[in-house]
């Protein structure tokens, strides 16, 4: 028998929150993000879960290569572009779009001889600071661009820094959209400018922003697995789990006032109560920062982390789990548990936690509330 800790991929909820992100943006085409090994769900699986998408998007080029050979045939994107000049004919013979950000790269274009056309996305940076051309640079990028032959449509892009913040103090979205508008302005090519926030947000920035934002192109990540950007719940935006994380209770230990638990003895019993052993570890991509109070399903109940968690196992008090036996089945984060919930308690964010869920973990695929 193999070890019980599995993740379960839920190809249909990622299939909805698809749907669900075109409701929010309906005029807008979709790249599905499938970057970081579709947020931890498989690149293969993510080109399954979003067949529907008008196009993937991801960093690298040997991944975007996998994407075609997997025989997907719509377009594909890169979202920083070319590391080195010898990918750009890679680009041209698997029709992959490519981000262009910095002069390095207008560069690289200008010196290779395309036999077959490039489309581009020319990257605007309106505010995070992170890659881009500034507003007042856009247009000469644009237009040395423009004059390159074998580049076909220039995709005019920009990133937002706090889409689920709408009046964020520092920077809000509104000023970004404003410096793009600016930056833009008359420049002939489709705009790309969302992500999830910005879609989940969609329908307050054409009110309250800009009436006559276009946004050609939105490129949702974390909301089409289920996760959210910040602000509102996953379940308040309509958005479904992807990915269960479960496993089972291997040992059961009854402890007494002034018995400790773990490494480091961070938990001190303060009355008679069960613990319960869990295979799962922070080499499998459970968060070792996760706080004591971590929510954890027993047997659906719900129950709390206790202790340090440690390389292939934590403890959980399975106190309020009169049932709790080894073998118990136990949700780490997914159907019933958001990640979300999972991952403030251990400091981070859902996208971390997806991510880093580690390659020992067996995958499977199956529908939510079926284990
Ligand atoms: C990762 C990424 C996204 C997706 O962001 P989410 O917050 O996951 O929706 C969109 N655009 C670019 C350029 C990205 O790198």
């Amino acid at each position: 028998m193999p070890r019980p800790l599995h993740a379960t991929i839920h190809l249909d909820s990622m299939q909805r929150n698809l749907d669900r992100a075109r409701s929010c943006a309906p005029t807008s085409k979709l790249w599905a993000v499938v970057k970081a090994n579709a947020y931890g769900h498989g690149l293969e699986r993510g080109m399954r879960g979003f067949a529907q998408a008008d196009g993937l998007a991801l960093i690298e080029t040997e991944n975007a290569l996998r994407l075609r050979e997997l025989g997907w045939i719509k377009p594909i994107l890169l979202l920083e572009g070319v590391f080195d000049a010898s990918d750009i004919p890679l680009l041209a013979e698997h029709n992959i779009d490519s981000t262009v950000h910095c002069l390095e790269q207008i560069k690289m274009l200008e010196y290779t001889q395309l036999y077959r056309p490039v489309d581009v996305h020319l990257k605007m940076n309106t505010g995070m600071n992170r890659l881009g051309f500034r507003p007042e640079e856009f247009r000469a990028a644009y237009q040395r661009l423009r004059a390159i032959p074998g580049i076909r449509n220039i995709t005019l892009m920009t990133h937002f820094a706090n889409a689920d913040e709408l009046e964020h103090p520092r920077l809000a979205i509104g000023e970004q959209v404003r410096r793009f508008r600016l930056g833009a302005d008359g420049l002939e090519g489709e705009r790309s400018l969302s992500n999830s926030g910005g879609v989940l947000h969609q329908a307050e920035l054409l009110s309250g922003v800009d009436p006559e934002l276009r946004n050609d192109w939105a490129r949702p990540g974390i909301m089409l697995y289920g996760g959210t950007p910040g602000g509102r719940t996953a379940a308040d935006y309509g958005l479904l789990p992807t990915m269960t994380l479960r496993s089972e209770i291997i040992g059961i230990q009854h402890i007494g006032a002034g018995d400790s638990v773990g490494y480091g003895s961070r938990f001190q019993a303060d009355g008679p109560m069960t613990i319960g052993v869990v295979a799962c570890g922070y080499a499998d991509g459970y968060p070792r920062h996760a706080e004591h109070g971590t929510p954890v399903l027993v047997e659906g109940r719900r129950t709390r982390l206790i202790g340090r968690v440690s390389m292939d196992m934590m403890t959980v008090d399975l106190t309020p789990v009169a049932n709790a036996r080894v073998g118990s089945k136990v949700t780490l984060w997914g159907d019933g548990l958001p990640i979300d919930e999972v991952a403030q308690a251990a400091g981070t964010i859902g996208y971390e936690l997806m991510c880093a869920l580690a390659a020992r973990v067996r995958v499977d695929e199956g529908r939510l509330g079926c284990d």
